[in-house]
């Protein structure tokens, strides 16, 4: 890795240039332009003045040399997909959308992709934990999980509503701060009934729902490359571009939800 990309991988104050790339052969429901464009104010208008977070977010044909990614891909088996991993081949922080799975589940890539995004900018690193409430569990430092389903408009476009820092922070009293953008939450830790919180408890990830409408849901989706996952491996893999431009059809293993009933 050159020096400088590694300094500003590093770097918490410096902003991110984020290659918006979108790979997919699913027509998205939103003209790409429109969407990198509504994105930015996401990040700038919103994310960034409660988390400090900013990002410049460009649309590329490829990966940009010393750039974040936000890749959009049909699905996790589209040829090629698993290829892109989990970091850019830089080794910096990239997140996935898959439109043709998210399409398909009556989303929205611009609820979906903003998802990825805030989570992304406030743990690059996939690492971030928070002590939770009991005082032995960790709970996942995601800030769009425990109030997945709910969105704002920027743009005109349903973007993510995500968590605020006193989401996190225990000793705040219910009601006392605002706890998410919407402001729909209403004490630290709370998952919403559209959300879901990853949580690490003797050495094992489990998923706690907001329903059990949400459980359901959830294990009938096609979870590959979502954060959750990538949270449990240890060693993130670098995107393999040659493999990416030689695609080979990756074998299915069924539907999600039959692969996710069957963990
Ligand atoms: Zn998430």
């Amino acid at each position: 890795m050159h020096r400088s990309h590694r300094l500003a991988s590093l770097n918490r104050g410096a902003v991110p240039t984020l290659a918006c790339i979108n790979q997919a052969t699913t027509p998205l429901d939103i003209n790409f332009d429109t969407l990198v464009r509504a994105l930015q104010s996401y990040v700038s208008q919103h994310v960034a003045p409660v988390w400090g977070t900013n990002a410049r977010l460009v649309k590329s044909a490829s990966f940009m040399p010393g750039a974040w990614a936000l890749v959009f891909l049909d699905d996790a088996d589209a040829p090629g997909a698993l290829a892109y991993h989990d970091l850019t081949p830089d080794g910096l922080p990239q997140a996935k959308v898959f439109v043709r799975t998210l399409l398909g589940s009556g989303e929205t890539v611009s609820g979906a992709a903003s998802h990825e995004l805030v989570e992304m900018l406030v743990d690059p690193g996939l690492n971030l934990l928070a002590l939770g409430p009991d005082g032995t569990s960790m709970l996942a430092y995601e800030s769009a999980d425990p109030v997945e389903g709910l969105h704002f408009a920027v743009h005109g476009l349903p973007m993510s509503d995500f968590v605020y820092p006193a989401y996190f922070e225990a000793f705040r009293e219910p009601g006392s701060a605002l706890f998410d953008h919407l402001g729909s939450v209403r004490r630290p830790f709370e998952i919403l009934p559209g959300g879901y919180q990853s949580v690490y408890k003797d050495g094992a990830w489990t998923e706690f729902f907001g329903s059990a409408a949400k459980r359901d849901r959830f294990l009938c989706e096609d979870r590959r490359s979502h954060r959750s996952e990538q949270r449990a491996r240890a060693a993130p893999k670098r995107a393999d571009v040659s493999a990416i431009a030689r695609p080979v059809t990756n074998a299915t293993d069924g539907t999600g939800c039959s692969r996710a009933l069957l963990l």
